[in-house]
C-alpha cells in the first residue's frame, strides 16, 4: 500500500497529513483561546475533514475524533487516561472554577462517565468520573 494506491483511490482511507494538521490546529486553537467561537470552529472543522474522507472516526496518538449527529458535529475522546486531578502536561488542577482545563466530551455509562479534558497547555486526557 504505497502512495500510488492512494492516488488512484477516490476516497482515501484516512486524512492526509495536511488535513490531520488542520484538525490538530483547530483543537490547539480552541485549547489556547477557549472561546465558544473557537470551540464551534474546532468541532465543525473535525466534522468537515471526516466527511470529506467519508469516515466517522480517526485516531491520533493522544485522542480520537468522531463524527456525531447534529448539532454536535463531532466529539473528541482522549486516549490517555489519568487518575490524578491535575493536567499531566502542566499540573493545573481540573476542577477549578474558570480554570484552564475544559471538558471536551462526556461519554455516559451507567456507573461512571468517561470525561475528556483539554488543557490550555495543549494536553488532552481522559478520566473516569463517578456518575453520581
Ligand atoms: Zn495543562
Amino acid at each position: 500500500m504505497g502512495d500510488s494506491t492512494m492516488h488512484t483511490a477516490n476516497v482515501l482511507a484516512f486524512p492526509s497529513r495536511e488535513d490531520q494538521k488542520v484538525i490538530r490546529t483547530a483543537v490547539e486553537t480552541f485549547l489556547s483561546t477557549q472561546t465558544g467561537k473557537t470551540r464551534e470552529l474546532m468541532l465543525k472543522t473535525i466534522r468537515a475533514v471526516l466527511d470529506r474522507y467519508r469516515i466517522s472516526r480517526f485516531s491520533f496518538v493522544d485522542y480520537s475524533v468522531c463524527a456525531t449527529r447534529e448539532p454536535a458535529w463531532s466529539i473528541i475522546r482522549a486516549r490517555h487516561i489519568v487518575e490524578d486531578t491535575k493536567c499531566p502536561g502542566c499540573g493545573e488542577y481540573i476542577y477549578v472554577f474558570k480554570g484552564v482545563v475544559r471538558i471536551l466530551s462526556i461519554e455516559e455509562h451507567s456507573q461512571r462517565h468517561y470525561v475528556t479534558y483539554g488543557c490550555r497547555c495543549g494536553r488532552i486526557f481522559g478520566k473516569w468520573e463517578s456518575a453520581f
